[in-house]
């Protein structure tokens, strides 16, 4: 049974779209920040400019100060498959941040053929400056893809009208002791396997519950299925709340959200699961003809 504290944060983080009026920094389930600073992240993300297309494509204020949200493009040679991914949807899950120069350090050393892939980061820059899960207004951007009153979220869904990627990925980290994707209904089998490879491989350790303590028979895959997808609509249609793997699939994308745990204080253990997650899903999608 889940204690009276564990069902007032699952009413606060699935039932409110609007959880407070600020950016309240968050630390309930115990998580442990890895030491992102806002101006080094952006000044980090600039650096990039030689190498990728970087372009600070939106301000948000807050309290008389701009904070970027960055949109970096991974151009390919001959494109033949575009990649979305989002980071830092939530701001105070630091990995999905944190892996985002980890990633471009990558596909610098190896520049993908025929797979561009454009990245949002931070998509909410104040939570983010904030340790906060909120954006400025108090607002929980992943539950806006209904209503779209944040402009976070609007710009996610800009970018995704107009660009049109063929796969999306969404970084974040839960209360959960271990890394699992929760995909939608439309990510393959092959792309589940590669992806679960890959993370196993560079190291992390592939959670066997997810963050409810549901057993996930595939350590670290949490499959939508037609449960999820019917629990996901209701919840859109009664609560106006939606997060992106739901807004995805009914846009025909297939998106993968990865989960790492916030509760572990090593940046390695915690980053590199997203950065691994990434270049297997570019791999799988430039072997997909
Ligand atoms: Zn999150």
């Amino acid at each position: 049974m889940p204690t009276l504290e564990e069902l007032r944060l699952f009413a606060k983080y699935h039932l409110i779209r609007r959880v407070v009026d600020h950016p309240a920094p968050e630390t309930a389930l115990g998580v442990v920040s890895l030491g992102y600073d806002a101006d080094a992240y952006a000044e980090t993300l600039r650096g990039y400019a030689d190498r990728f297309e970087v372009a600070a494509v939106r301000e948000i204020a807050y309290q008389g100060r701009a904070h970027p949200i960055f949109d970096i493009h991974v151009a390919a040679a001959r494109p033949k498959k575009k990649l979305l991914v989002l980071g830092g949807v939530h701001g105070n899950e630091q990995a999905g941040l944190l892996a985002i120069p980890e990633l471009l350090d990558a596909v610098a050393e190896a520049p993908p053929e025929d797979v561009a892939i454009r990245i949002l980061t931070p998509v909410n820059p104040v939570g983010a400056a904030h340790f906060s899960r909120y954006n400025a207004d108090g607002f929980d951007v992943n539950r806006d893809f209904v209503r779209f009153e944040t402009e976070e979220a609007r710009l996610v869904r800009e970018v995704a009208e107009s660009w049109r990627p063929d796969f999306a990925i969404a970084l974040h980290e839960g209360p959960q002791d271990a890394t699992f994707m929760i995909t939608n209904t439309l990510v393959d089998e092959g792309v589940v396997a590669a992806a679960l490879e890959a993370m196993a491989a560079g190291g992390t350790v592939l959670a066997t519950e997810d963050y409810f303590g549901a057993k996930l028979s595939t350590p670290g895959y949490a499959p939508m299925g037609k449960l999820g997808w019917l629990v996901s609509a209701v919840w859109g249609a009664t609560l106006s709340m939606m997060a992106t793997g739901m807004w995805f699939d009914g846009r025909g994308v297939p998106e993968i959200t990865l989960e790492s745990s916030w509760r572990l204080t090593s940046h390695g253990a915690r980053v590199r699961g997203h950065v691994d997650l990434v270049l297997a899903v570019a791999r799988a999608l430039s072997g997909d003809k």
